[in-house]
Formats: structure tokens, C-alpha cells, sequence
């Protein structure tokens, strides 16, 4: 059958999803409905709350009701105000000064680099034009976030997107279980990361660098490897040394997803006083109900702007859009009033625990690593050697339809960078309001998973 949704497959639909309720999801796929299917990734880490929230329900028939809408660049609605405030209030202190809302984590990414320019330009350096991004990463699918993301999705739209030889420069990506030497410690891994960063920067001359940016932890690129302490505090000194802007990612690993009881992911690694000067937010902020995600601006920034021109070039229709506004803050005060960050922070680790144990005799699973609501499984052909899938298996989207049929939804991919290397693994983000028992059911199905994939996989 073909599809009318013109997406990723563009002719051959994958899986549809039905309906869902709390963590679990109704999915059709090639003619067979499958029930009580645990969203283990909630559509790309978005679903914070799970589907059919009630409260949410009401909030949005609400927020319906009241619902004005104002062009952003003449008037602001009182919901974005609001949940500008919310936000930033759970921040560490003195973070970040003001937020944009905007409708996607492409849209947050592409605004920010705008941002970052402009503010190079409101203190007359003009010449402070390059941007450091990692090998792999992924900001998004728009052309200046494709820009800044390293892997080979980009490689098509390179002679239209930023210069991507003298602007756009790449460091190496954080890839312990592939990266590391022997007998180096995460730590010393960490530093011969950020000497090869600064090493990169004074061949291109620090004047004419503006900013780096990193995921605080990564996702879709190369799944969820937990950086140490002085990795993200080694790339804020740096970009004090050299008066570099340091943006943080958080589309993904942000808004709660890992951090116990806060906002933030940063925190986990950096002090309040080293804070990214900017961060782009998405995916749980409004829970997949509304399509908001949003870049947060600290003061550096921000005080360049008020006392500069004070305008940012690029009011878009629908940024700060009242409804999306008026629906984020329900989710994020509900969230906040069920300590759910917390709640997935606990529930994550205990399932990361779990697979950890489970599957240390997997021939298939090299390594299982995450944090708080966030894991990834990292599916190798050998073990002992590492040796990865060919890629045109496709093994790690093959795991996922096999994880379907234990009823599980996870993302399975094949992620690689521009110089040809690849992996496959599966990522799971689960819902902030999982349970033990949910965990419980989550690991059984997945460890089946495992075990039938292996079978499969040898005959
Ligand atoms: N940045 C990161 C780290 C992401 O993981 C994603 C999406 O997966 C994006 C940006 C893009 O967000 P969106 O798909 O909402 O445009």
C-alpha cells in the first residue's frame, strides 16, 4: 500500500500510531494492529507526560477557549510571557534572561544561530563568523541547523547550506565506547577532546571563531554517552579563553529528561556560574501535545541586545503562538507539581540498571549507557571486537520492528558520520510518569527482544 503522507519513507509507510494511553501505544503496521505496545521512546523523546493525558486534555480545550492570537512582533502573548517565566525561574539562577518559543527544535537551532551572529554584530566583530559543532551531531533537519550537524544526512544539501569548509568547522564527537584508548581514563579522554577543540580554534584563528555547540548529551547521533565533569566544563573555559559563545543543545536531553527533579541537563556537569550562554529547548516541553520548542538566552546575550539595537531580526508568524504557550506551561506545571523529572531521573536509571545486567552476556549488545530518561543499546556484529553491522543491513531500524513485535516502540538506527563510519543502535526515552512496574514489563519485552533478534540473526 502507499502512503499519502509524504515523510521520511515518502512511498512505503512504516508503522501508524492509533492511540495511546498513559505509556502505551496502538500501532499499525502492513495490515496488523498491535495493543498495549510500551512507547519506550515516545515518538523522539517528546511524550513526557504519555497520551491521553487528561489534564492536558483539558488544559488544551482551555486554552481553546481563551486562545488570541497576536503577531509576535507587535504584540506578545501573556502565555509565552508566562511560561518564559516559568521556565527560566527553574533554571539554575541568573541563567539564562529571556526565552523565544518557537515551533520546532530545527526552527530553535536555526534562530539561535542567528542570535549568536547578531550578537557578534551588536559588538562590532563582524570577523567572529565560524561555528564549532561536533562530528555526527544532529540539530535538525533546516538547512542551518543541517549545517551544524555532522553527519551524512547533510551530504546531498552541502552546496546549499552554510560554507561548510571555511564557517561551519567540525571537532571530534564524545564517543567513548568506540573512541577511547586503552588504558585512558574517561577523564583523560575527555581532555584529549578538548585539546584537539583548542587546537582547532587556534588554527582558525580564535578571532574569527564565534561560538561551539554541543549536545549536553547527545541523542539520535550517537546515543547517550555520559560525558564526564571536566568535558563541558573544559568547552566553557575554553570558550571564555578564547570569547567564544557556548551553546548547548537540549532539544533532545533537555526540559527534564535528565536531571533529578530539575529543568536542565547541564546541571549534571556544570556549576550555575559556568552556564551555557545559550540552549535551545523542544520535544517534552509540550509533551508532543503542541508543537513548541524554544531557545533560552543568557544575560551575555541578551544585555549585548538591550543595549544595542534591542531587536532580533526574525519575527516568524507563529513564534510565541498563545496556544502552544498556554499548553507547555500546563504540561510543565504538571510535571513540576508531580516531581516527574524526577519520577524518569530514578525510573531511567533503574531501567538502564536493569538492561545493563540483563545483558551483559548479549552477543549482539556492546554496550548499554544513559542517564536518568535516557539509554541507548549499542548493537555490534562481535563483542569482543566491536566489529559493527554492515550498514546496508540496516540492523538497528531491523531491531526495532523486532522490538514491535515484543510490543515495544524504540528508535532503531544506523548513525554514521562523513568519513563512512557507522554503528546501529536503539535509543529509548520513555515517558516521565513510567513506573517500577512499567520498568519491569519494559526490560522483559526488550530482553526477549534481544534474544529473538540474536536467534534470527544466526539462522
Ligand atoms: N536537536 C536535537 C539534539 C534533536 O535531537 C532534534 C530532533 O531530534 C532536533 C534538534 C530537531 O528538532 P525538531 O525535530 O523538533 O526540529
Amino acid at each position: 500500500m502507499s502512503s499519502q503522507v509524504f515523510h521520511t519513507t515518502v512511498t512505503k509507510p512504516k508503522a501508524s500510531a492509533k492511540d495511546g494511553k498513559g505509556i502505551f501505544m496502538t500501532v499499525e503496521k502492513d495490515g496488523k494492529v498491535y495493543t498495549n505496545v510500551i512507547d519506550a521512546i515516545t515518538g523522539a523523546a517528546v511524550g513526557s507526560l504519555g497520551w491521553g493525558d487528561t489534564d492536558i486534555q483539558e488544559a488544551m480545550a482551555e486554552a481553546a477557549k481563551h486562545h488570541t492570537y497576536s503577531f509576535p512582533g507587535c504584540i506578545v502573548s501573556t502565555a509565552a510571557e508566562e511560561l518564559s517565566k516559568f521556565y527560566i525561574d527553574q533554571c539554575p539562577k541568573g541563567a539564562f534572561k529571556s526565552a523565544l518559543w518557537t515551533c520546532s527544535g530545527s526552527e530553535s537551532n536555526e534562530n539561535a544561530l542567528k542570535i549568536v551572529r547578531q550578537y557578534q554584530l551588536e559588538r562590532g566583530r563582524p570577523e567572529k563568523l565560524k561555528i564549532i559543532s561536533r562530528e555526527a551531531s544532529y540539530h535538525g533537519f533546516t538547512l542551518g541547523a543541517m549545517s551544524i550537524g555532522g553527519g551524512p544526512r547533510g551530504v546531498p544539501f552541502e552546496d546549499i547550506m552554510i560554507d561548510q569548509k571555511n564557517v561551519c568547522l567540525k571537532m571530534p564527537m564524545f564517543y567513548p565506547y568506540r573512541r577511547m584508548k586503552d588504558g585512558e581514563t574517561l577523564e583523560q579522554y575527555a581532555q584529549r577532546l578538548l585539546d584537539s577543540l583548542e587546537q582547532l580554534i587556534i588554527e582558525n584563528d580564535p578571532n574569527t571563531v564565534s561560538m561551539v555547540i554541543v549536545e549536553s548529551m547527545s541523542g539520535s547521533s550517537i546515543g547517550t554517552p555520559v560525558p564526564p565533569k571536566n568535558y563541558l566544563k573544559g568547552i566553557r573555559d575554553i570558550c571564555n579563553k578564547y570569547d567564544l559563545i557556548f551553546m548547548v543543545d537540549e532539544v533532545m536531553c533537555g526540559t527534564g529528561r535528565i536531571n533529578d527533579g530539575k529543568l536542565c541537563c547541564w546541571e549534571n556537569f556544570l556549576a550555575p556560574e559556568d552556564a551555557p550562554d545559550i540552549q535551545s529547548v523542544g520535544k517534552t516541553l509540550g509533551s508532543g501535545y503542541v508543537t513548541i520548542a524554544g531557545v533560552l538566552v543568557g544575560p551575555k546575550i541578551y544585555n549585548a541586545f538591550a543595549e544595542g539595537s534591542g531587536v532580533i531580526v526574525g519575527a516568524q508568524t507563529y513564534h510565541s503562538h498563545d496556544f502552544n504557550c498556554r499548553v507547555a506551561l500546563a504540561v510543565q506545571q504538571k510535571v513540576l507539581k508531580q516531581n516527574l523529572t524526577a519520577n524518569v531521573f530514578k525510573m531511567g536509571n533503574l531501567m538502564g540498571d536493569k538492561l545493563q545486567k540483563a545483558l551483559v552476556d548479549s552477543k549482539i549488545v556492546g554496550d548499554v549507557r544513559g542517564l536518568g530518561g535516557f539509554w541507548t543499546l549499542e548493537l555490534v556484529k562481535d563483542k569482543s571486537t566491536k566489529e559493527i553491522f554492515q550498514p546496508s543491513l540496516k540492523i538497528g531500524s531491523r531491531f526495532a520492528n523486532a522490538a514491535l513485535e515484543h510490543k515495544v516502540n524504540l528508535m532503531g538506527l544506523t548513525g554514521g558520520n562523513t568519513t563512512g563510519e557507522t554503528w546501529d543502535i536503539a535509543v529509548l526515552g520513555p515517558s516521565f510518569i513510567i513506573t517500577e512496574k512499567d520498568v519491569e514489563l519494559l526490560c522483559e519485552r526488550i530482553v526477549e527482544t534481544v534474544k529473538d533478534f540474536t536467534k534470527a540473526l544466526e539462522t
